[in-house]
C-alpha cells in the first residue's frame, strides 16, 4: 500500500539536471529528525512547454534515489491530469493529481443528485467539527448548490480514478484530487461534501487541493489577507479530519498546498497550524528550481551571465508568447521591468539581487523574477547549449537549489526554525 508520510513536499525540476541538489535537501532535513518525503511533479503543461516526457522525470528521480542512497519513500506525480492526458504516465507515475476544475459546475444527473442528496440527509443541520472557527449549518438547498457545482466534477475524479487502479491496482498509488485551479475558493461545507462525495465514488483520497483565497502567483510570496489564510487553513484541517474519520477516507487524508513556490509569508501560519492540530501537509512547489540554475549561472559571471542576460533580452521580445499559458498565475507590471539595455550593464551581484527571492534586498524586483520564471521555454529552445552550461556551472547552481528548499521553504514550513 503506498502512501504519503506525515510531510511531504512536491519539487520540480524542468531540466531534470537538479534531482541530486533537491533531494540532499531532504536529507539534510532527515538529518535534523524530520521525514519530508520528496516527491518531483510535472505536469502535462510543463511537459509538452519542454518537450520533455513522464519517463524522464521518473529517470531523474530514481537516478538522484541512488546517488543519494535515499532509503525511504519518493513519488513521482503525474501533476493536474485528466482522462485525457493520464495514459502517457500511468507507466512512470505512482502519485497522480486528478484535476477536476474544469468539471466544476458541470451538472451531474438527476438519479445522481438525488441519490447523493438521501445519503447526505444524516449530515444536514449543524456539524460537529471539532477546531472549526464557525460551526458549519448545512440545509436543504445548501446541500443542492453544493450537489450542483461539485457532483460532476467528482464523479469525473471518479473515473480517472478508476481507470488508474484498472491499470495499476488499487493502492499501488497516492491520489490526490485538486480543484486548486478555479475562480472561487471552497467553503468548508463545499470541502466537506466534495470529500463524501468522492468517499462514495470509491476514491482513496491522499490528498486533496482546495482553492485558498488570495493570489498564488507564479515564484512570488502569497498576495492576498494573511488572516483570511489562516483560518480558511485551520477550518480546512478542520474539516479533513473530520471527513476522514466521518466517511472512512484513507487515514493520511492531508491538504495539498498547490502553492506555487515561495509562499514565503504562509509558511509560520501553516507550520504553527499543522502543530496545533498534528496534522499532515503536502506541499507543491512550481519550477522555481530554473531560477536557482538561472540564479547559479548569473553568479558565476562570463558565459552564465551573458547567457541569462541574453535570456532576459529574448524574453523581453516574445512576452505575449512566454506569459499566455501563465496569465492568470502572474501579475507583471511591464512598466516596472528594467530595459534589456540596462540589464546587459548589470554586474552578475546586480542580476542575483534582482532576481532571487529576497524581498528585503532593495534590488529585488518581483516583475522581473517572473518574467525570468516564464522563460524556461527559452532555455529549453537552447537544448544542448543550455544544458552545457548547468554542466559546467554544476557546484555553484546545486548550492542555490539546495538553500532554496532547505532553508527557505521546509526550515519555516516543517520545522519552524532556520536551518
Ligand atoms: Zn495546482
Amino acid at each position: 500500500m503506498r502512501s504519503l508520510s506525515k510531510f511531504s513536499m512536491g519539487v520540480g525540476d524542468r531540466f531534470g539536471m537538479e534531482g541530486e541538489a533537491q533531494l540532499r535537501a531532504f536529507q539534510a532535513a532527515r538529518d535534523r529528525g524530520v521525514t519530508v518525503t520528496p516527491v518531483w511533479n510535472k505536469s502535462n503543461r510543463e511537459h509538452s512547454l519542454i518537450g520533455t516526457r513522464p519517463e524522464d522525470v521518473r529517470a531523474e528521480a530514481d537516478k538522484a534515489v541512488e546517488r543519494c542512497a535515499w532509503q525511504r519513500d519518493y513519488f513521482v506525480d503525474a501533476d493536474h491530469i485528466g482522462l485525457g492526458t493520464v495514459d502517457k504516465f500511468l507507466a512512470s507515475s505512482d502519485f497522480f493529481t486528478i484535476d477536476v476544475a474544469d468539471a466544476i459546475g458541470k451538472p451531474a444527473a438527476d438519479e445522481a443528485i438525488a441519490a447523493y442528496a438521501a445519503a447526505m440527509q444524516p449530515f444536514l443541520g449543524t456539524l460537529p467539527i471539532p477546531g472549526i472557527a464557525c460551526p458549519v449549518t448545512v440545509t436543504t438547498e445548501g446541500l443542492a448548490e453544493i450537489a450542483a457545482k461539485y457532483l460532476f466534477a467528482v464523479a469525473e475524479a471518479g473515473r480517472v480514478y478508476r481507470h488508474i487502479v484498472q491499470k495499476k491496482g488499487e493502492g499501488n498509488f497516492v491520489t490526490e484530487v485538486s480543484c486548486d485551479e478555479t475562480t472561487t475558493p471552497q467553503t468548508p461545507a463545499e470541502l466537506l461534501f466534495i470529500l463524501a462525495a468522492a468517499a462514495r465514488e470509491g476514491i482513496a483520497v491522499d490528498t486533496i487541493a482546495p482553492k485558498f483565497s488570495g493570489e498564488f502567483l507564479k515564484g512570488i510570496d502569497y498576495v492576498g489577507d494573511l488572516g483570511r489564510f489562516a483560518r480558511e487553513f485551520a477550518d480546512d484541517l478542520a474539516v479533513l479530519a473530520f471527513a476522514q474519520k466521518t466517511f472512512g477516507l484513507p487515514a493520511g487524508l492531508k491538504l495539498s498546498v498547490h502553492s506555487g513556490s515561495d509562499k514565503f509569508s504562509l509558511y509560520p501560519i501553516m507550520h504553527r497550524a499543522l502543530a496545533k492540530s498534528g496534522a499532515g501537509i503536502h506541499l507543491k512547489t512550481a519550477g522555481t528550481t530554473w531560477l536557482e540554475e538561472v540564479i547559479g549561472l548569473a553568479a558565476a559571471g562570463g558565459d552564465g551571465l551573458a547567457f541569462a542576460k541574453a535570456l532576459y533580452r529574448e524574453a523581453c521580445g516574445r512576452y505575449d508568447e512566454l506569459a499566455k499559458p501563465y496569465l492568470t498565475v502572474i501579475a507583471i507590471d511591464r512598466q516596472a521591468l528594467p530595459a534589456p539595455a540596462a540589464v546587459d550593464a548589470w554586474t552578475a551581484e546586480e542580476y542575483v539581487g534582482a532576481l532571487a527571492h529576497d524581498q528585503a534586498c532593495p534590488r529585488y524586483n518581483i516583475h522581473f523574477r517572473q518574467m525570468v520564471h516564464i522563460s524556461f521555454r527559452l532555455a529549453a529552445e537552447k537544448g544542448p547549449e543550455y544544458l552545457d552550461l548547468l554542466r559546467a556551472n554544476r557546484a555553484g547552481i546545486e548550492a542555490h537549489v539546495y538553500d532554496n528548499i532547505l532553508k527557505r521553504h521546509m526550515a519555516p514550513l516543517f520545522l519552524g526554525a532556520a536551518f
